[in-house]
């Protein structure tokens, strides 16, 4: 294309142009093959052009597309909040729709905030994070996120909210091992609480499996069990951050599953649509709508095309098809096959300092020397060269940030659609 008018990612860059997608893989106008592996950013979970979704996209929009939230409700609305809580564990059972994983995250953060001024607790107001992590772009959303490189230009108008360690093991600042460490990591928390007052807290957010500025960080099993007690303890809601992990990208409907560890609220997006419509949800527990709904009725969020019938109905046919297909109990098996296969590139690749991940989000971390895990200089140019360089063979994979002292190091993410055969 000559001319172009669209703020891409990199503007003075060249970008195929993409003319269909089905199943695993898309093709450009130039008919060259793409095997995408990283299912876009990690969103694509049941593949493209499927016909079921179509179908349903076509039948909604031959009802209505858009309804305003504060005019009407829909069958579509309606049956897509039923079919999460039916699907979510414990009381996870109120959904408040959105637009993107950003505007999940600021939801459930004011939704969290809210809930305690509605028991009467106006001073609870902060809500505690992760650096390394990444909640989104939106001001309230990068506020909570620990990654340098998006929030640099913006520090002026970002909250300054207060941090813990993740449980990076590969790179564990205690060097200590699980179980042996105790979960320190996780102790971060009560000391940050003691020092910024419970009193002051609304909550604390974590995703799941670190996506985007830690390239698949998975937590070690104690990990969540430390931090919801501490949370408990000191009255504090606990926020998963399931944008990137939700709807079985891990093996399981929410990954806070394989932990047993039942959040307050949690965010979705990403595979919730699949790639085919624009929605994110907070997902809210019975005992935090309780003071709500006996309180003001009214959750002071939202957006004009917040629950609107067209994007529910095509994520609604998106966990219909994850249901239908019982695509989800596939992952983990699936996820051990794609793992052996890339630690057998260790033996060939001594850049490759750890692989790590769950289910189909795994990582790779990229080091100049495996045995000290010497990492390379900290502009990404190598994870940009490889992705490039992939992406030139037909291979499309996500660029991540290793996280190392909360400065990015190179590493990549694979996460193919959920729906891959083992063949592909
Ligand atoms: N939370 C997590 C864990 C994410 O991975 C992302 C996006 O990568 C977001 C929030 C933000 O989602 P969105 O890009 O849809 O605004």
């Amino acid at each position: 294309m000559e001319e172009s008018y669209l703020i891409k990612p990199m503007l003075d860059a060249n970008y195929p142009v993409i003319d269909y997608g089905k199943g695993v893989y898309l093709y450009d106008l130039d008919g060259k093959k793409y095997l995408d592996a990283s299912s876009g950013a990690v969103t694509a979970n049941i593949g493209h052009g499927v016909e079921e979704i179509i179908e349903a996209m076509n039948a909604q929009a031959k009802r209505v597309s858009f309804v305003y939230r504060s005019q009407f409700t829909s069958e579509a609305a309606e049956k897509l909040a039923a079919k999460i809580a039916e699907m979510t564990m414990g009381d996870l059972n109120w959904s408040f729709f959105v637009n993107s994983g950003s505007e999940a995250t600021e939801t459930a953060m004011k939704i969290a905030i809210q809930y305690w001024q509605e028991k009467g607790i106006k001073t609870k107001t902060k809500v505690l994070s992760r650096w390394v992590s990444y909640h989104g772009i939106t001001l309230g959303a990068l506020s909570l996120s620990g990654h340098a490189g998006r929030r640099a230009r913006f520090i002026p108008l970002l909250q300054d909210f207060p941090v813990i360690h993740p449980p990076y093991c590969y790179r564990c600042p205690y060097n200590l091992e699980a179980p042996g460490c105790e979960y320190l990591c996780a102790g971060e928390l009560e000391t940050v609480i003691n020092r910024v007052g419970a009193n002051n807290i609304a909550a604390f957010i974590a995703e799941p499996v670190i996506g985007a500025a830690g390239a698949a960080i998975a937590p070690p099993q104690g990990y969540f069990h430390k931090i919801k007690e501490i949370c408990e303890r000191n009255e504090i809601l606990f926020i998963a951050d399931e944008v990137m992990t939700g709807f079985g990208r891990t093996g399981k409907v929410l990954s806070m599953e394989h932990w047993g560890v039942i959040p307050d609220i949690v965010a979705l997006g990403k595979g919730m649509g699949a790639g085919y419509a624009s929605i994110a949800a907070a997902l809210v527990s019975d005992h935090v709508m309780e003071p709500i709904l006996n309180g003001s009725k009214i959750v002071m969020s939202g957006h004009t095309l917040s629950a609107n019938p067209q994007t529910c109905a095509v994520s609604l046919a998106v966990l219909e098809y994850l249901e239908k297909n019982e695509i989800i109990k596939e992952v983990e098996s699936k996820g051990y096959y794609l793992r052996n296969q890339l630690e057998k590139l260790k033996n060939e690749f001594e850049i490759i300092g750890d692989i790590r991940g769950k289910g189909l989000l795994l990582g790779i971390e990229f080091v100049q020397n495996r045995e000290r895990k010497v990492p390379f200089p900290r502009n990404m140019q190598l994870t940009k060269e490889l992705v490039e360089l992939a992406q030139r063979n037909g291979l499309l994979i996500y660029p991540a940030g290793a996280g190392i002292d909360g400065i990015h190091g190179d590493a990549v993410i694979i996460s193919p659609p959920l729906t891959i055969t083992k063949r592909e």
